[in-house]
């Protein structure tokens, strides 16, 4: 981005920070107070106006908040694909080896990874977490056993995906390749798949036990207004189910 350009957003972002000041809305992710969340192209209140936190990033941190010992018995924690407001804060806990990495990785300290075939050795983390990317891989099953493959014996992986909670079963068409009828039928044009919440019994049958969080889980209703956070995200804490092998 030019230099001029990157001054404007920052000039317009600092504006809308003023504007915006309130204590109607509150972001568990950089700790900012609005008087409502920004809308999304797509949706109406759903980014936070400090670090653009998106529901499902906020209730991420929300889990960490209400579960402490997930990262305070952490040492080393592996990101996929993260975002900017969770990189920034998990960057910064003390005692925590943090690697992330892409399958395309966007700065210079991010591993190139492929979920598939991780370059990593067996039983190398305590923690991993991987949001909205197994929806993308077409072999996601051969993802979540490498997955298990690189997670200690009590570690725990934070799994998330893009559910329709109205279907009773995954619903997958190798044929559908296009990017527009990937749209059409699975939510967005790179998708490979449109999950449904059996997506639980595959993270089983790849040797995980699954808690299923929602955010009536985690949060009472006042919170779950206070902190913007959105019913179709549902968060998926596994653990290996038994040793490798
Ligand atoms: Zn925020």
């Amino acid at each position: 981005m030019p230099a001029a350009a990157r001054v404007t957003r920052g000039v317009r972002r600092r504006l809308d920070l003023h504007r915006h000041r309130g204590d109607a809305v509150a972001c568990p992710v950089c700790g900012g107070r609005f008087d409502a969340f920004k809308d999304d192209w797509n949706r109406p209140r759903a980014l936070c106006w400090g670090c653009g936190a998106h529901e499902r990033h906020r209730l991420q941190w929300l889990l960490f908040e209400r579960r402490p010992e997930l990262l305070a018995g952490a040492r080393d924690l592996l990101h996929f694909a993260p975002e900017w407001c969770l990189r920034r804060r998990l960057d910064a806990v003390g005692g925590l080896r943090y690697v992330t990495g892409d399958l395309e990785p966007e700065l210079p300290g991010d591993l190139r990874l492929d979920v598939t075939a991780l370059e990593l050795p067996d039983a190398a983390f305590d923690g991993i977490i991987c949001s909205h990317v197994l929806e993308h891989v077409p072999q996601d099953t051969q993802a979540m056993r490498e997955l298990r493959r690189v997670l200690r014996p009590d570690g725990w992986l934070l799994a998330l995906v893009p559910i329709d909670a109205t279907r009773t079963a995954t619903y997958e068409d190798a044929s559908i390749v296009t990017p527009e009828a990937r749209l059409a039928a699975f939510w967005q044009h790179d998708h490979v798949r449109l999950y449904a919440p059996d997506f639980a019994d595959r993270l089983r049958a790849a040797g995980f036990t699954v808690e299923v969080l929602r955010p009536t889980d985690l949060a009472d209703d006042d919170e779950i207004a206070r902190f913007g956070l959105s019913d179709a995200d549902w968060l998926h804490l596994c653990r290996p189910a038994s040793p490798v092998g």
